[in-house]
């Protein structure tokens, strides 16, 4: 995982954003850069990825600010369990992915680009990624 790096290089120009669960109850600010309408945003077929309907952006964890909603954010792991899928408890929107940080603060968050107030998915410069073929297969882990 360490040297898994999805993050596009950074130009010149960026973009702020705000966004919220359906529900509102979590609310972030996000900067991505390059801006959004031309950052390269991941769009997987993989399992977790499909399901959740991700459109990920990865900007760098500072750049990421979780103004509310904390409490009420509940966790999916699964596989490697290294990823917190986080969603709200309330409303169940997928909001972002963070990464482990036992050795200090990762580099980056993967943020759901659905969240945000100004999502417009005819704008986005969408980079498909094959996530199916590459992740193994897939079983769903409940069986009851
Ligand atoms: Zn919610």
């Amino acid at each position: 995982m360490s040297d898994y790096n999805p993050q596009p290089p950074p130009t010149n120009e960026s973009s702020f954003h705000k966004g919220n669960c359906h529900c509102g109850a979590v609310r972030f600010t996000v900067r991505v850069s390059p801006p959004l309408h031309e950052y390269p945003v991941m769009n997987c077929n993989c399992s977790i990825c499909s399901r959740n309907s991700y459109l990920l952006v990865y900007p760098n964890t500072e750049d990421f600010k979780l103004e509310k909603g904390e409490g009420v954010l509940k966790d999916y792991r699964f596989n490697t369990r290294q990823g917190r899928h986080r969603f709200c408890g309330e409303c169940g929107s997928s909001c972002f992915v963070q990464l482990p940080d036992e050795s200090g603060p990762p580099p980056f968050v993967c943020v759901n680009v659905r969240m945000f107030e100004d999502f417009d998915f005819d704008k986005l410069k969408l980079r498909k990624v094959d996530g199916r073929s590459f992740q193994g297969e897939y079983t769903p882990q409940v069986n009851n």
